[in-house]
């Protein structure tokens, strides 16, 4: 927080609105769609709350693959699974961490040989960074495939000028406590098709009929956003700027840092747009003198969080099974990956408190 968060609070207490409705609520939509540009935001409990509506309204159901990179984190593939659809796992390319358009196309291409339909495909945009969008679509739009944009780590990131997530059919943003924004939980379905986001709405609470009695023809979820929260996200949108600002700052500081120590690189900027930087991510070469985990337990016992690279899905216990298209540009990041201290709250003591100790264990 660090802004007028409060006061956003407190009118939506005046207002009585303690619901799932109100008008803080619908000004938060109004003011994200104007940040995103795109026509119509739906906010709701959380982003994978969002990629679960947007996946069924793409018309995911059972028996449909659903095509999602393999870098990412659990929330944005699970929702494949909540409408029995199936998983197909893509690696990332070393220019981006993001989904490899190559191996997307490689991907499609034999599981509609294999006779299946690709009901969706979901890129996630790594630690901040847009996945290359435009290369996406050409591989999904001749072949009829909806792409469903994960930008859940990506707000205030840009991809050739656009906002971060257009790019596909709808896009998805988070509002988690560990994003560069937060309402402390929530997410944003966003899309340029007024009636996709009428009807998520309608899904989004309970899929009422219209009617002045509860009556239902089919089965919705309770996904809506509160008012309350929805309030905090008012205060946070001025900050995002500035929070962009500090994350990039934070990262090139950490490369200055280190700029003298030749077995420690970074997560690259793709030339097509600018990366948010909520993540600082570090990489080590094989031969440094310590590992990440060292490096991590290092930084635990001076009480410093620090977290590895998200295990890829293909590895994940869950998904044994589940096939995966390349997956060694995953994995290597993962064995070499260290997410450092990236919080725009950081304070120049704090940044040579956490490189003190990298220093000390990779030389
Ligand atoms: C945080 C996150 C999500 C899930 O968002 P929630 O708001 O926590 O439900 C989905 N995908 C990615 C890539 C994320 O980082």
């Amino acid at each position: 927080m660090g802004g007028r968060e409060l006061d956003f609070v407190k009118e939506a207490f005046a207002s009585n609105f303690i619901a799932p409705v109100g008008p803080q609520l619908s000004r938060f939509e109004r003011e994200f769609a104007e940040l995103t540009g795109f026509a119509h935001c739906l906010a709701v409990s959380g982003g994978t709350a969002a990629l679960h509506l947007g996946l069924r309204l793409l018309g995911v159901g059972p028996g449909d693959v659903v095509v999602a990179s393999t870098l990412t984190f659990i929330g944005s593939v699970s929702p494949a699974t909540f409408l029995g659809a199936d998983l197909h796992f893509v690696d990332c390319d070393r220019a981006t961490w993001n989904m490899d358009p190559a191996l997307l196309a490689e991907a499609v291409d034999s599981i509609r040989a294999s006779g299946r339909r690709v009901g969706a495909v979901v890129p996630t945009d790594l630690y901040g960074q847009c996945a290359n969008y435009d290369a996406l679509r050409a591989v999904c739009e001749p072949r009829g495939i909806p792409l469903l944009i994960d930008a859940a780590e990506s707000v205030g990131a840009s991809y050739k000028g656009r906002h971060a997530g257009r790019g596909g059919d709808a896009a998805v943003y988070s509002f988690n406590g560990n994003k560069i924004i937060t309402t402390s939980g929530g997410g944003m379905l966003a899309s340029d098709d007024e009636a996709f986001i009428r009807e998520a709405r309608r899904l989004s609470q309970q899929a009422r009929d219209d009617a002045p009695h509860y009556q239902h023809s089919t089965i919705g979820y309770n996904y809506r956003m509160s008012n309350v929260v929805a309030a905090i996200g008012l205060g946070q949108l001025p900050l995002l700027d500035s929070f962009v600002k500090r994350r990039r700052e934070i990262f090139s500081w950490y490369v200055e840092a280190f700029a003298d120590i030749p077995t420690i690189s970074f997560m690259p900027e793709a030339d097509y747009g600018r990366a948010n930087r909520w993540l600082t991510v570090m990489l080590l070469d094989k031969n440094a003198s310590a590992t990440p985990e060292e490096v991590r337990l290092a930084l635990e016992a001076e009480n410093i969080e620090s977290r590895p690279v998200w295990k890829p899905m293909h590895l994940q216990p869950v998904f044994e099974g589940v096939p995966v298209t390349g997956g060694a540009v995953a994995e290597d990041l993962f064995n070499r990956g260290l997410c450092l201290p990236s919080g725009s709250g950081m304070s120049e003591d704090d940044l040579e408190r956490v490189s003190a100790v990298v220093r000390d264990m990779v030389r």
